[in-house]
């Protein structure tokens, strides 16, 4: 259940969503009405909570399906596009008349050899034998070291990660990344923080490793020490990793050295044969993201034994497998992950597990497919426009700043100026030739493909960056900035209904798409973005007064955030999640300017009784409708940069005076911002 947390490659519009579904099928030839005005309560004041005026009558019907953490209009999008992408890879499935070695035959025998429980069954836990005899077979901390090191070329991530990245300081040029990791629950708190809840789910996560030792085969007495060492060696690495707040920082989080340094802070680790081992002997400079993170790790190789690195080892083999072995092992882990860590009641069915891992790993052959049938050319040509319009509106916003000299200015319209867009599919698909598939073993298979995707990483080191490629593949629901690119990326999929609804009246799309190609752009300048040029390099391009002024102005924005209730003792977290409310603020804005640009002086009718401004920001608050289990919100009030859905829709509208006009929204509002508290930044 690891991700891999790149440290800044890419801004997403939400955290990407990684399980759903119910089974309800959508006629997509159906018109998608502009505004559902069925879907809003109009018993509530707008001021008072606007999220649940817009939203409130589809959160009463919609309750969260069983196998879902939360459910909104992303994971209504999200559960179309399953079905759009069963129907693509059912029919290859059934094909029986394919060229070995073609895409074709690896999506289906992938499709197939995961829904294949027969083998499954039968193989268990001996799909994973090798492994764990070679872990078992370890002696000295070398060979430990030398099998962290194929463990990562595999694909697996025990302790640290690495990866190609573009070099912060000198963009088109990739570099190898080391970054910390190696941790079984979700961050760096759930192992310090003593409150109730983090105490609890530390004992529900030991009694999962326990299980999952036992399932592996150990006795239970085994099993509850293993448990143990797990959770000592993961607290060790807790304590001297860094928290999310502070991994924001990009230039913090840069440190570039050769091996020779990192082997001096690091230096009970051997670095040289690590890099040999992966298959970079001459690595070049390293960014070496967190230095005290691999100073600690020197260390605990010292003070832990090579029995109990055996343990942690076997711990990461049996998590990174764990989705795809026999169902006693796969139902434990969705106990933990699912049930424990999400409040997720029900385990998705199986096509829908395996479906997304073949989209996951065959990622672009299958968009292929999907954008064939899926996507319609005038989306892209519509998508076009729209951005150049943003731009444009953005330009003239910066220009008419009260609080930014004319010298920031003009390197901030230069970045603008700069920024590559990317709309529905890459013009160069990525090329699967080298990855086997084989038709009747499902581990393997996912061994195969970990493997794969290692070795196209890392083959990027010590070469040019390539434009070509894509942080996301066609069939995600989901958009991002890249700042070492200056570039904003719009997947095929998030160009339908509610976000691009061909159907709808400008004020509803600018309102919605609008402003999601503000909000990427704007993260070019939020508080991480700015600090990259229009090159895409780490280099301060502020004044000093300049810099000054936006942080004294984001900090109103940090406290709006700080005390905005979520649960009844929790808040969101307005530091962890400044630059994503930076871009909410900003898209909003960008997209009305670039909206009223689009009327040219005239006065657009209203439409089932509101006014285009009103049906801007409707627009906008639809895209979040949203209902989600507490125990999820809570994790990601911890884990999330994206503040939550009725977050981003009750307070970054109330910084706008067309809003507070719009809707009439007065001081004894409940979300009423005094107007020397608003933050428009951009
Ligand atoms: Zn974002």
């Amino acid at each position: 259940m690891k991700n891999i947390i790149k440290s800044v490659i890419a801004i997403t519009l939400i955290l990407n969503l990684s399980a759903c579904c119910s089974d309800q099928n959508k006629n997509s030839m159906d018109k998608t009405p502009a505004i559902i005005t069925e879907n809003m309560d109009n018993t509530v004041v707008p001021g008072d909570d606007f999220f649940k005026y817009v939203n409130g009558s589809w959160m009463d019907s919609n309750e969260i399906p069983a196998e879902y953490s939360q459910f909104g209009a992303f994971t209504e999008l999200y559960e179309n596009n399953q079905e759009q992408l069963k129907s693509l890879v059912e029919e290859v499935s059934k094909n029986t008349d394919i060229a070995q070695g073609s895409v074709a035959q690896k999506i289906r025998d992938l499709y197939n050899s995961g829904m294949d429980t027969v083998s499954i069954e039968e193989a268990g836990i001996n799909a994973i034998a090798d492994e764990l005899s070679e872990i078992s077979n370890l002696s000295t901390i070398a060979e430990v070291q030398n099998y962290i090191a194929e463990m990562h070329r595999t694909g697996i991530s025990p302790l640290f990660y690495v990866y190609a990245e573009a070099d912060q300081e000198n963009s088109s040029m990739t570099i190898a990344n080391v970054y910390q990791g190696g941790l079984g629950l979700p961050d760096v708190d759930y192992y310090i923080n003593d409150d109730e809840s983090s105490t609890k789910l530390r004992a529900d996560y030991k009694d999962h490793l326990k299980k999952m030792f036992i399932l592996k085969g150990d006795d239970e007495e085994n099993a509850q020490n293993e448990a143990s060492v797990v959770i000592k060696i993961e607290t060790e690495l807790a304590k001297v990793s860094k928290s999310r707040l502070e991994r924001r920082d990009p230039n913090a989080n840069f440190n570039k050295m050769g091996v020779s340094e990192l082997s001096d802070i690091s230096p009970d680790f051997n670095w040289s044969s690590y890099f040999a081992n992966l298959g970079l002997s001459s690595p070049g400079d390293i960014n070496v993201a967190q230095p005290d993170f691999f100073a600690g790790v020197s260390k605990l190789m010292t003070n832990t034994s090579v029995e109990d690195w055996k343990v942690y080892l076997t711990w990461n083999i049996l998590d990174s497998y764990a989705s795809y072995l026999n169902s006693d092992i796969v139902n434990q882990n969705f106990e933990f992950y699912g049930k424990v860590l999400s409040g997720t009641q029900e385990i998705q069915p199986r096509w829908k597990r395996v479906l997304s891992n073949t989209s996951g790993r065959l990622g672009e052959a299958i968009g292929q497919l999907y954008v064939e049938k899926y996507f319609p050319a005038e989306s892209k040509q519509r998508m076009l426009e729209l951005v150049e319009n943003l731009r444009i509106s953005f330009a003239d916003r910066i220009q008419n700043l009260d609080w930014m000299s004319e010298e920031t200015k003009k390197k901030a319209l230069e970045k603008l100026e700069r920024i590559t867009v990317k709309i529905g599919y890459p013009d160069v698909w990525k090329d699967y030739t080298a990855l086997k598939i084989v038709p009747d073993n499902y581990a393997q298979n996912v061994r195969n493909s970990k493997e794969f995707e290692f070795k196209f990483d890392i083959n990027k080191v010590g070469k040019p960056v390539d434009k070509n490629e894509w942080g996301m593949t066609p069939q995600t629901v989901n958009a991002y900035y890249n700042p070492s690119a200056n570039e904003i990326v719009f997947p095929a999929a998030i160009l339908q209904p509610p976000f691009f609804n061909k159907d709808a009246d400008d004020a509803v799309n600018y309102g919605a798409i609008g402003v999601v190609i503000g909000h990427e752009m704007t993260h070019g300048f939020d508080d991480q973005g700015r600090k990259y040029d229009k090159e895409g390099n780490l280099n301060d391009w502020w004044t000093e007064e300049d810099a000054i002024l936006f942080e004294k102005k984001t900090a109103l924005l940090v406290e709006q955030y700080n005390n905005y209730k979520v649960l009844d003792t929790l808040n969101v977290d307005g530091n962890l999640t400044l630059g994503e409310n930076i871009a909410d603020v900003g898209g909003l804005n960008i997209a009305y300017s670039a909206l009223q640009k689009s009327y040219n002086g005239s006065n657009p009718a209203a439409i089932d009784g509101l006014s285009s401004d009103q049906r801007f920001f409707i627009g906008y608050a639809q895209v979040w409708r949203q209902n989600i289990r507490d125990k999820e919100l809570m994790r990601r009030l911890k884990v999330d940069v994206h503040s939550p859905g009725d977050a981003r829709v009750n307070i970054p509208p109330f910084n706008l005076d067309v809003f507070v006009n719009a809707f009439d929204v007065k001081e004894d509002n409940e979300l009423f911002i005094p107007v020397s508290s608003r933050a428009n930044i951009w």
